[in-house]
């Protein structure tokens, strides 16, 4: 078997760790056309290693915009800063809601850069989270 590949053993790992929510902008799976990306935080192009330390459930939107990223822009300082790992840092630490709950806020450089990297606060995600804030299924 390849080692790079995520075996559907780490797949089931991850998704059950992630609680079926995206690491990045907490969109519960089964909401959003295609489907939730098991991820490299670091990816395997900068020396990511498919280890479930480096993995991360990532919905489409957030994986489309993060790519092969690592790095961010702090829109408030214009300063490069590693962007958000799930693995090491706590979501709350560096993103807070809205109180209506549709915006993500970026609480510092490193949630204020992925946020703007990862397009996190998309018209269509806002569009979405309203109404699952409406279903009681957010956050
Ligand atoms: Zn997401």
């Amino acid at each position: 078997m390849n080692p790079e590949r995520v075996t559907p053993a780490q797949r089931r790992a991850v998704l059950a760790r992630a609680r079926g929510r995206c690491e990045y902008c907490h969109t519960p799976d089964g909401f959003v056309p295609g489907s939730f990306a098991v991820e490299h935080i670091v990816p395997r192009s900068k020396g990511g290693t498919t280890r479930l330390a480096n993995l991360a459930l990532s919905c489409p939107a957030c994986n489309g915009h993060k790519y092969n990223k690592v790095e961010g822009t702090d829109p408030l300082h214009g300063q490069p800063v590693l962007l958000f790992n799930p693995r090491k840092q706590r979501w709350a630490e560096h993103f807070a809601w809205s109180n209506d709950f549709t915006l993500i806020i970026g609480l510092t450089s490193t949630g204020r850069a992925t946020v703007e990297t990862l397009q996190m606060n998309q018209q269509k995600m806002v569009n979405l989270r309203r109404l699952l804030v409406l279903a009681g299924l957010h956050p």
